[in-house]
C-alpha cells in the first residue's frame, strides 16, 4: 500500500497494534456501509478507509497525529463547491460518525480493557482530526465566500456597464427623432412668422414620423422592462400564423417594393392551424424578425417565410439573403443592446438597409416567445457584407389548441371547430 511505503519498518506488534489489527476489517466494513451510498462508491471508500486506518495506526505508534494530515487534506479538497453551499461541515460530520462507530465496533469486538486502551489511544487522534478539519473547512469556506463575492462584484460591474450602455444608446436613439421634430417645428415657425403657413401638411407629416419613432422607442423600452420584471401579460386568443404573416407583409409592402425585395411566403404545414396565442404580441415578435430580415438584406434580395409542425409546436422560419451574423454574435443579439458594437449604424431607421435600432427588437421577440413557452434562435454561416450568406431565424410557437384561460377556452371552442370544419370542407 502506498501509505505504508513511507512508514518505518515494524518489529513485533505492540498491544495497541494487536487491538487495531483485530478491529480493522470490522471497522472498515461498518464505516463504509454506514457512510457510502451505492456499491461503486463503497468499494472506493473502503480503499480510502484502509489508508485512513493505516495512518491512524501510524499516528498512534509514533504519537504524532500529523500523519493524518495528508488524508484529511485530500478529503477536504474533494469537498466540492456544491457541498460547501449545501453541507458545509460534512468532513467533520464524517469524523464524528467515525468516533461513534469506533466505540460501537470496540464494544462488540474487544474486551472492556482493550476497548478502553483503544479509545484512550484513538480519541486524541480523532480530536486532532476534528481540529484540522475545522480549520480546513473554515479556510475553504472563506475561499468560497471570497470567490462568490468576486462573482457578485463582476455581475455588478456588468450591470453598471449595461446601465451606461443603456443611457448612451437611449440618448442617441431618442436624439434622432427629437432633432427631426425640432427641425420641422422650426420650419413651421419660420413659415408662420412669414405669414406663409398655408400648407403645412408635409411638415406635419414629417413631425408625425419623428413622433412615431419616438413612441416606438419608448414602447420598446417599456416592453423590455416588462419582460425583465416578468410583467408581460398575455391575452390568449385563437389565431392562425398565416393571418399574421399576411398582415406583416402588407405593412412592409412599401419598403419591399422600394428596395426590390422578394417575399416568398410558403404555405407550410400548420400555417392555418388555429392556435391560442397572444396574437398582438406574437405579431410584434414576428414583425421584429421580419423587419430585421428586410433591414439586413441588400436591395433585390429575398426573404422566405416557411415553417413546419413539430410535436406540440409550430416552427416558423424567416430566411434572408442578407449580411449574415457571425457565430459569436448569434447569442449576443438576443441580449439587450446586442448590436452595441455598431453604434455607427444607429439611425432609428425601421427598414433602411443596415439601419440599426436600439437593439431591443430581438430581446423583446425572445421575451414574448419565452412567455408563451416557445423560443427563438438564429442560424447563419457568418457575417459577410460581400458574399451575403444570409440568416435563418427559427421561431418556435407552442401550438395550444385550448386556451390556458378556461373561460376563453369555452368562448372560442365553437369558433375553432367551425373554422377547422371549414378548412377540411
Ligand atoms: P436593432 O434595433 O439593432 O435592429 P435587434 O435586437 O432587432 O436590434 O437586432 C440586434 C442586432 O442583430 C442587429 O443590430 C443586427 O446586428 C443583428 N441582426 C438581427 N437580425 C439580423 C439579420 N436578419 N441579418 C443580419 N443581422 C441581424
Amino acid at each position: 500500500m502506498a501509505a505504508k511505503q513511507d512508514m518505518p519498518k515494524k518489529t513485533t506488534a505492540t498491544p495497541i497494534q494487536k487491538i487495531l489489527a483485530k478491529i480493522r476489517p470490522v471497522w472498515i466494513t461498518r464505516v463504509a456501509h454506514e457512510m457510502a451510498r451505492g456499491v461503486e462508491v463503497r468499494v472506493d471508500f473502503e480503499a480510502q478507509l484502509g489508508r485512513f486506518f493505516d495512518l491512524l495506526e501510524q499516528s498512534i505508534t509514533t504519537g504524532d497525529p500529523a500523519w493524518m494530515d495528508s488524508i484529511l487534506l485530500d478529503w477536504a479538497k474533494s469537498s466540492t463547491e456544491t457541498d460547501l453551499e449545501e453541507e458545509p461541515y460534512q468532513i467533520s460530520f464524517l469524523i464524528n460518525r467515525m468516533i461513534a462507530l469506533t466505540i460501537q465496533v470496540a464494544s462488540e469486538t474487544l474486551t472492556k480493557q482493550q476497548a478502553l486502551d483503544l479509545l484512550a489511544a484513538i480519541i486524541p487522534i480523532y480530536t486532532y482530526g476534528l481540529e484540522v478539519m475545522a480549520r480546513y473547512e473554515m479556510e475553504a469556506r472563506v475561499a468560497h465566500i471570497s470567490s462568490e463575492m468576486e462573482k457578485v462584484q463582476k455581475r455588478m460591474e456588468r450591470i453598471d456597464r449595461s446601465k451606461s450602455a443603456f443611457i448612451s444608446v437611449a440618448a442617441h436613439e431618442l436624439k434622432t427623432p427629437i432633432t427631426l421634430i425640432e427641425g420641422y417645428a422650426s420650419m413651421m415657425d419660420d413659415l408662420t412668422g412669414q405669414g406663409q403657413a398655408t400648407n403645412l401638411d408635409s411638415l406635419l407629416a414629417g413631425m408625425n414620423t419623428g413622433i412615431d419613432r419616438l413612441r416606438g422607442i419608448v414602447d420598446d423600452m417599456i416592453d423590455v422592462s416588462m419582460i425583465d420584471n416578468d410583467l408581460l401579460q398575455l391575452n390568449f386568443q385563437p389565431m392562425q400564423i398565416s393571418q399574421m404573416v399576411d398582415a406583416l407583409c402588407l405593412e412592409a409592402e412599401g419598403t419591399i417594393n422600394n428596395r426590390r425585395l422578394t417575399m416568398d411566403i410558403k404555405n407550410f404545414d400548420g400555417n392555418r392551424q388555429w392556435i391560442y396565442i397572444d396574437g398582438a404580441r406574437i405579431m410584434q415578435a414576428l414583425r421584429n424578425v421580419i423587419n430585421n430580415a428586410i433591414k439586413y438584406t441588400p436591395d433585390g434580395g429575398t426573404i422566405t417565410i416557411d415553417g413546419r409542425t413539430l410535436s406540440g409546436f409550430i416552427e416558423v422560419t424567416v430566411t434572408d439573403t442578407g449580411i449574415g451574423i457571425s457565430a459569436e454574435d448569434q447569442a449576443a443579439i438576443f441580449e439587450k443592446f446586442g448590436q452595441l458594437g455598431r453604434v455607427d449604424l444607429h439611425s432609428s431607421g425601421k427598414t433602411k438597409f443596415k439601419g440599426g435600432g436600439p437593439g431591443l427588437g430581438l430581446p423583446i421577440a425572445r421575451g414574448i416567445l419565452e412567455a408563451h413557452g416557445g423560443s427563438i434562435w438564429v442560424e447563419s454561416k457568418g457575417y459577410d457584407e460581400r458574399e451575403n450568406p444570409g440568416s435563418t431565424f427559427h421561431i418556435l410557437i407552442p401550438a395550444r389548441t385550448v386556451s390556458p384561460d378556461p373561460r376563453m377556452a369555452k368562448l372560442f371552442d365553437t369558433l375553432g371547430k367551425d373554422e377547422d370544419q371549414a378548412e377540411i370542407g
